[in-house]
């Protein structure tokens, strides 16, 4: 089978509606054609401030939702970055095909760097996507599940394992950005034009997959939509009902049209209440499916050491591979 891979951070308490539909739901789906390896990038998240004691929680809590999600751990091997060490070892031999300027030109860089202001930008979210490069060559993925904002450092990925390749001889498969067009974007419900991000510090347009079904749906409901009332999809004119229009698709499996069509005539408010009533339901389903998951640490922890083990049978032989090209001498 062809291999899949893909991650989401635990930076924030919980993953959010644009990770469960961007990402989760193309994982989900995924696991039927290709051998997946999900994980949950721990060594992403110390890349910009954070607490320690938080982080150990929400790895927890990132687990129990990518199983809630449907990950299922009979086929895929799901685990956490840090337990696999290959994935660092391998960041630092690539660091030395990476140009200082192709690293520079990666946007989420200059985006969280900014964000951080002058307070503390760390040399470890600028190597971020190299580390993140390093996931995906170690398992000679061919796909890598995103949303639209991974897609540079796909790119980034692409271009070190050609560059390897040329250099050193074949040694990593060259992977693909698999990015569903409909999806990939899942905007904020209060500012439509931005991507719903877990890293915003103000949550009334993301909606958290630890919500209740009441604050989702108040959430759904306070949803910004625009001075007119016709409701149709057009993202440049009508962003923030085209943003209802597509989860309101993707959670339903109803095409747009066919929803467009029932709604002919109606208002905003009723669009937005049903809405609400379904992503209600969801997160209402999907947090104790996750309290129950967190009920049982061991159950996870054993999840987890089965994904690692797994994924250590993959990416040990790939770095064995790469300090031979590399010229590595072998300790005794
Ligand atoms: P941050 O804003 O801090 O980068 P995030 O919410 O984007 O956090 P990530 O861990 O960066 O979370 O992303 C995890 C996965 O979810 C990635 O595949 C990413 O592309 C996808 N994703 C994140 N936000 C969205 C969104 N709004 N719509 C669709 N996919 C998304
Ligand atoms: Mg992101």
């Amino acid at each position: 089978l062809p291999r899949a891979l893909s991650g989401a951070q635990p930076t924030a308490d919980s993953y959010h509606l644009g990770n469960y539909i961007g990402a989760f739901m193309n994982w989900v789906a995924l696991q039927d054609d290709f051998e997946a390896f999900y994980f949950i990038p721990d060594m992403h998240a110390i890349t910009v401030d954070y607490d320690p004691q938080l982080l150990a929680e929400r790895t927890y809590v990132a687990a129990a939702q990518m199983l809630a999600a449907g990950v299922d751990p009979e086929r895929s091997a799901l685990f956490v970055q840090s337990h696999v060490p290959e994935h660092a070892q391998l960041a630092w031999i690539l660091n030395g095909v990476t140009g200082f300027g192709e690293a520079s030109r990666m946007t989420q860089f200059k985006d969280k760097s900014a964000k951080a202001g002058t307070e503390f930008a760390s040399v470890g979210l600028f190597t971020y996507p190299i580390l993140m490069a390093a996931d995906i060559l170690i398992y000679q993925a061919d796909k890598v599940p995103v949303g639209e904002d991974q897609r540079q450092h796909v790119e980034l990925t692409r271009n070190l394992a050609q560059r390897f390749n040329h250099r050193f001889g074949e040694t990593f498969t060259v992977p693909e950005a698999y990015i569903v067009k409909e999806t990939a974007k899942i905007y904020d419900l209060q500012e439509p034009t931005s991507k719903m991000s877990g890293s915003n510090p103000v949550h009334t347009g993301v909606v958290d997959l630890t919500d209740t079904p009441k604050q989702a749906a108040k959430k759904i409901k306070s949803a910004v939509t625009d001075s007119e009332t016709e409701i149709r999809y057009d993202v440049q004119a009508k962003p923030g009902v085209s943003n209802l229009l597509t989860i309101y698709s993707v959670l339903t499996g109803r095409t747009i049209d066919d929803i467009v069509k029932a709604y002919e005539g109606k208002q905003y408010g009723h669009l937005k209440v049903d809405l609400a009533e379904i992503v209600g339901e969801l997160v209402g389903t999907f947090g104790a499916r996750t309290r129950e998951l967190l009920d049982d640490r061991g159950e996870l922890d054993r999840i987890l050491a089965a994904g690692a083990a797994r994924a250590r049978e993959v990416a040990a032989p790939t770095l064995d591979l790469v300090y031979e090209r590399s010229g590595f001498t072998k300790p005794l």
